[in-house]
């Protein structure tokens, strides 16, 4: 079952909402004692450079409590989860947990997941690669290929559909 399936049939769940209403508690609380808006978490932040996203403002609107805005934004759908912001933060802040706890709520409430964030997360889900292997094309115009530089293939789940419940599993534990 793909992504698309598993979020349209979702009915509003009152109780995994509680749950992650009280999840994003504890993150402001959290946010508030420790986060003095630095902004050294959005200087490395790559979906600032290219989307605009800042994760020091998200982690100010947080605990200013305006949930409901940034569920019903799509900047929260920006965010490559990279985890650069967690690295980069002096107080040992998340703002990358804050945004899937975000996009949780999002997807709890009936929200609309943008066609591109479905289309990684089925990747995600079938293979376990957000996107499929690449070619790319350097600065100077010449093409790289993974063979062509000599690594190894990827390896991709020999069993998709036990992978999937594999995957969900643990997404569920951790939601
Ligand atoms: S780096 Fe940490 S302390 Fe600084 S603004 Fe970001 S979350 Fe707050
Ligand atoms: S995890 Fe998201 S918010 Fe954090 S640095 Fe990466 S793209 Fe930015």
């Amino acid at each position: 079952m793909g992504i698309t399936d598993l979020t349209s049939m979702a009915e509003v769940e009152t109780e995994a909402r509680r749950e992650l209403n009280e999840r994003l508690l504890r993150l402001r609380e959290e946010a508030s004692y420790y986060c003095y808006q630095c902004a050294k978490c959005t200087a490395g932040c790559e979906a600032h450079k290219l989307l605009e996203l800042e994760p020091h403002r998200i982690v100010a609107l947080l605990k200013r409590g305006l949930v409901q805005e940034m569920v019903n934004s799509d900047i929260i759908w920006t965010c490559l989860s990279c985890f650069k912001c967690k690295e980069r933060c002096p107080q040992k802040v998340a703002p990358v947990n804050i945004l899937f706890a975000l996009k949780n709520l999002a997807v709890a409430s009936g929200k609309e997941v943008p066609g591109d964030y479905t289309a990684m997360l089925t990747s995600a889900m079938g293979m376990g690669l957000i996107q499929d292997v690449q070619t790319v094309t350097t600065r100077g115009g010449e093409t790289r290929t993974r063979e062509g530089l000599c690594l190894p293939p990827i390896s991709v789940p020999t069993d998709p559909a036990k992978f999937q419940m594999t995957v969900m599993t643990v997404a569920m534990e951790k939601v």
